[in-house]
């Protein structure tokens, strides 16, 4: 049946990737987003979709929508903007998630939070599983963030438990694809856009700490197989892949696979930076019957095809 979902940071990256899907599916789709890290490009082609509304609203102040289901992505996740503004990072999270689990209960509908594997900070326990409780800093660079997340999902639960919300809780893994921004920051957008325009791409320390790479399509299938799961299927759930790489090897994979001429250069290791990442998805095999098909080198042929379109745009649009 066709319903009216409210995407909260849906011009973002992983959020305008999710109104895509929910728009095919003859979803009716209300957009809500502050811009101050998604963009008006992403959602571009959606504008004259009459299935598709944006509401330029900022999540931590409250509204009330006629809605059916809602998924929850506002927040900034990529460590250089999300630090940019930390009181307004850690806002985002929280009042974000108190003001649409408050409109989740006056609809009696369900919310879905996209929370994140920095709950699990720099983990003590590999691959992480959901019942780790994590190894966070509370009051460094990253606290904003991961506490802010944190925070975010005792939230959910305490509705949960409180009010019999029907909530739904995903932990995402590292995420890339179209639809992030050129200066997003993050180490896959940075090194594919240092390789095409042959910066120096910058590796933080050594380059021995891990990440897992999760391609943005098998996530978006994930999310909505989480929000339309059984009632019994609450989470966390993680969703990423599981495939892990050092970021030596995701910069020589980048190098090699857009024939670059730019040189590695090592910058220093940002505090608190988790040594390793890697998720258990055991939970998201059983309860969703999901698993991630797209591996790295694929996932990054669609990628670097985004960002030289992006970088052609933005030479055109200089000359
Ligand atoms: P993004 O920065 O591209 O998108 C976030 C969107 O939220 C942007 O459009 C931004 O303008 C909007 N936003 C920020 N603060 C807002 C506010 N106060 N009110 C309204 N809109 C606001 O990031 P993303 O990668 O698309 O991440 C989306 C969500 O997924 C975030 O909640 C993030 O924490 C979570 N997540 C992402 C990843 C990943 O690898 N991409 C990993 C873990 C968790
Ligand atoms: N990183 C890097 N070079 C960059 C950007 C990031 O080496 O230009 C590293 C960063 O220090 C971290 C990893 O890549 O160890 C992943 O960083 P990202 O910002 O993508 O996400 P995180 O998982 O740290 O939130």
């Amino acid at each position: 049946m066709n319903k009216r979902i409210l995407v909260t940071g849906g011009a973002g990256f992983l959020g305008s990737n999710l109104c895509g899907r929910l728009l095919e599916q003859d979803h009716k789709i209300v957009c809500m987003d502050n811009f101050s890290t998604g963009s008006w490009r992403n959602i571009a082609p959606f504008l004259d979709n009459p299935n598709f509304s944006l509401l330029k609203h900022d999540v931590t102040e409250p509204t009330l929508l006629d809605i059916d289901q809602i998924y929850n992505l506002a927040c900034p996740a990529s460590p250089v903007h999300y630090q940019a503004d930390p009181i307004a990072t850690l806002k985002t999270s929280v009042l974000g998630a108190l003001n649409v689990l408050e409109m989740a209960k006056l609809r009696n509908i369900r919310v879905l939070q996209a929370s994140t594997s920095e709950v699990y900070g720099d983990p003590d326990i590999h691959p992480q599983p959901e019942n780790y409780w994590g190894n966070v800093n509370p009051i460094g660079p990253r606290a904003c963030y991961d506490e802010g997340k944190r925070s975010a999902e005792t939230l959910f639960f305490d509705y949960q438990r409180q009010f019999a919300l029907p909530i739904k809780v995903i932990r995402i893994f590292n995420t890339y694809g179209p639809q992030m921004q050129l200066a997003d920051g993050r180490v896959v957008s940075n090194f594919i856009v240092q390789a095409l325009t042959g910066q120096n791409i910058t590796i933080y320390g050594d380059g021995m700490q891990t990440r897992s790479f999760c391609y943005v399509d098998d996530l978006v299938s994930g999310m909505v197989a989480m929000m339309n799961s059984g009632a019994d299927v609450v989470g966390p759930i993680n969703l990423g892949n599981p495939e892990e790489f050092t970021m030596r090897e995701l910069a020589d994979i980048v190098v090699e696979m857009t024939n670059s001429r730019s040189r590695i250069i090592h910058q220093p290791l940002p505090i608190d930076d988790p040594r390793q990442r890697r998720p258990d998805i055991s939970r998201a095999r059983q309860s969703l019957d999901w698993n991630p098909n797209v591996a790295l080198r694929d996932g990054l042929v669609r990628t670097i095809a985004y960002f030289e379109d992006m970088l052609a745009e933005q030479t055109r649009a200089a000359s």
